[in-house]
């Protein structure tokens, strides 16, 4: 099997009429950028910078951090790398402290939460990404945004490392994109102002997928909750999805749901173009889009979406994926 999924390496990902899909890599360390580009992704869709922390005892500095980014930019050569800004806390535990008094820890204090309360650290990180822009096609992600406010204080720190980059006399791309990670419930519900804040958007599934099912991902007693296929989660993918598009601005996918085959059609079907997933699932999903057809996967959502629980759509599904392969 992997033998015939190699040969699919160099193919475009598209679907069997020619409807193109961006098939992009989620990174947590600058060198899995060459694994990327082994497995004919077409560049980093997330690259979660905040494992610069988690590998080690004290805090990095900025060379750190603009060592480790320029590499991945430099690896990608020119192809877009969308760096997410430190999501430290709850699964994620590092240096900095926590609060020790958590009774809801993925509630608390965590991702753009905690940075938001260590500015320094949040903006010494801005500005290494922001110098790292000068080597590629680099963007910027905001990890959790839970409210329009956050993000505009998030857009402010990032305005401050500008400003820092500016005295000292260092370049940086002042173009640079800047999107946000739709993950919280409440963030899908006010896409359409969100849409008026932000360059792109990228939906994380395993955190949406925990807040929408009030589901713990990290917790083994109810696992069996926590899952992709839940009605809720297909319905509220396809609002945030469908807010994107009436605004022209473009949505892309990076949990885990994007990188398994089983859902592949569902989501070619609900609209997206773009997906990030793990680099070694590229070559399974991409084998599924170019299986099948843009109508078909459309007829899939369509279907998909009149089910009432996970049970059925991932019946469903897979009797759709055994029919393709
Ligand atoms: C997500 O929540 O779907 C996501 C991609 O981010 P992480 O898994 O790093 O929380
Ligand atoms: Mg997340």
């Amino acid at each position: 099997l992997m033998a015939r999924l190699s040969t699919l390496k160099d193919l475009p990902c598209e679907t069997r009429e020619g409807y193109r899909i961006s098939l992009l890599g989620n990174i947590e360390f600058p060198s899995e950028a060459a694994l990327c580009l082994d497995r004919g992704l077409e560049g980093v869709g997330l690259y979660r910078t905040e494992f610069l922390y988690l590998t080690r005892t004290d805090i990095p500095t900025e060379e750190e951090h603009y060592e480790a980014y320029r590499e991945v930019t430099i690896a990608m050569g020119g192809r877009p790398v969308v760096m997410r800004t430190l999501d430290l806390g709850a699964d994620k535990l590092s240096m900095i402290p926590q609060p020790e008094d958590e009774n809801n820890p993925f509630l608390g204090l965590r991702s753009i939460r905690l940075a938001l309360k260590h500015v320094d650290l949040f903006r010494t990180q801005l500005r290494a990404i922001l110098r790292a822009s000068v080597h590629g096609d680099v963007r910027i992600m905001f990890p959790l945004i839970s409210n329009v406010l956050e993000l505009r204080r998030a857009r402010m720190v990032l305005a401050d490392a500008m400003e820092d980059l500016e005295e000292r006399g260092i370049a940086f791309d002042r173009e640079i994109k800047v999107g946000m990670m739709v993950e919280v419930p409440s963030a899908v519900v006010m896409m359409d102002r969100f849409v008026e804040e932000v360059d792109f958007f990228s939906i994380g599934t395993n955190d949406l997928v925990q807040y929408a099912l009030a589901v713990d991902r990290s917790n083994k007693d109810v696992a069996a909750l926590y899952t992709s296929a839940d009605p809720s989660v297909l319905r509220l993918v396809k609002m945030a999805i469908d807010a994107a598009d009436a605004a022209d601005k473009p949505i892309s996918m990076c949990g885990q749901m994007s990188g398994a085959p089983l859902y592949t059609m569902l989501l070619i079907g609900l609209g997206l173009r773009t997906l990030s997933v793990t680099p070694a699932a590229a070559l399974e999903v991409k084998r599924v889009c170019r299986s099948t057809t843009f109508e078909h996967c459309q007829s899939v959502a369509q279907r998909a979406l009149e089910l009432e629980s996970a049970r059925d759509v991932k019946t469903y599904l897979r009797e759709e994926l055994q029919r393709l392969l």
